[in-house]
């Protein structure tokens, strides 16, 4: 029997897990002839939601959980999930907050068994989302689209199947900055898409804020070109002609007796080149960020407990192992249990 893994992030969802574990237990009640579990990833959350996580174990042992020893965010919360559930024939990302109705379980494995390794959920609209968000997060797309090398998905969140080659694909990548959106059109494969309306939370508030809607933004396009690098320099070459040929005005005007008053003038191009000049700058700043931060290889998560027992996270020493499994595993960490 092929094994599916259903991955959820969960970060203060003490009020949508009931329902999660209701909704999920009845969908996959319904589908015959596959093996589930289900892993709950509990990101640090500060509410009641990891013993709620171990209720669920409690009750039904297909329920799973590793829990993190703080809050990482999403993104890491999903890698540590695949992470885990490496071993499976399919894995299914999908949220707490039901916004990813379980029901389309069953149309994702059908496609799946077609042939296709990553199955997607488009959304057809945004219910209960802002204007802003929505008008928002249409121009990142449009920057996305524009400044990549891969196709991007649109209106696509996570909520996806997909196939063991995917997950190990996926899990390879150790970057600390992720943008699961953009790894997830990277490592190409067969693709399919499938559409869906998107329900409103079911319970309890969005976890995502301005703030880091924007930092989610940033890592989206410092992680998948360096075409703002680029700008730089084409800006700065333009700035140049432009500052030739104002030369030049300024040389015919004296040449033929204009007086040039250039303090207001003056005060002008100071003002607008330094503030190219900070943005660019500050462009350069993130990427060297980027760079600090992969280049102290810390892992990715340390997890405090799977299944209610205690784990230390402890490099591998032996190198040679490393490179032994490193088609299947680059994390230089394992787990195991005290
Ligand atoms: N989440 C997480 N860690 C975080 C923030 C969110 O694991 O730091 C989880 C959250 O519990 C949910 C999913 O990510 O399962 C999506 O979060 P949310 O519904 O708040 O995002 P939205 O749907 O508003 O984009
Ligand atoms: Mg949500």
């Amino acid at each position: 029997m092929k094994k599916i893994s259903i991955i959820t992030p969960i970060y203060n969802e003490e009020e949508t897990i009931p329902f999660l574990q209701n909704r999920i237990i009845n969908t996959i009640g319904k589908i015959k002839n596959y093996q589930f579990n289900i892993v709950l990833i509990n990101d640090g959350s500060k509410d009641k939601s990891l013993e709620m996580i171990r209720n669920c174990r409690k009750i039904d042992k297909r329920f799973e959980y590793i829990s993190l020893s703080r809050n990482y965010g999403k993104e890491i919360a999903m890698l540590a999930g695949l992470d885990y559930a490496k071993d499976s024939d399919a894995v299914i990302i999908m949220d707490a907050d039901l916004q990813d109705p379980p029901e389309l379980i069953e149309e994702l494995i059908r496609e799946w068994e077609k042939g296709y390794d990553d199955v997607y959920a488009k959304r057809m609209s945004r219910e209960g989302e802002t204007w802003l968000k929505k008008i928002t997060s249409k121009m990142y797309y449009q920057i996305l689209e524009k400044i990549s090398k891969v196709p991007i998905q649109k209106d696509t969140g996570d909520f996806r199947l997909l196939d063991k080659r995917c997950v190990i694909a996926i899990c390879q990548m150790r970057e600390q900055s992720r943008c699961s959106k953009s790894l997830f059109n990277w490592i190409g494969y067969h693709k399919k898409e499938i559409l869906f309306e998107r329900d409103k939370r079911i319970a309890g508030k969005t976890k995502w804020n301005y703030a880091k809607l924007i930092q989610l933004a940033i890592d989206g396009i410092t992680s998948l070109s360096t075409a703002p690098l680029r700008w730089i320099s084409y800006t700065s070459v333009a700035f140049i002609f432009i500052s030739i040929l104002y030369a030049g005005i300024l040389g015919i005007g004296s040449l033929t007796g204009k007086i040039i008053s250039g303090n207001s003038l003056f005060f002008l191009g100071i003002l607008f080149l330094s503030s190219i000049q900070m943005i660019f700058i500050s462009i350069i700043g993130e990427y060297l960020g980027r760079i600090f931060q992969e280049t102290k290889h810390r892992p990715s998560y340390l997890i405090d407990q799977i299944n209610g027992k205690k784990q230390t996270n402890q490099a591998k020493e032996n190198k040679d192992e490393q490179e032994k499994n490193h088609t299947t595993d680059f994390s230089n960490y394992h787990y195991f249990t005290n």
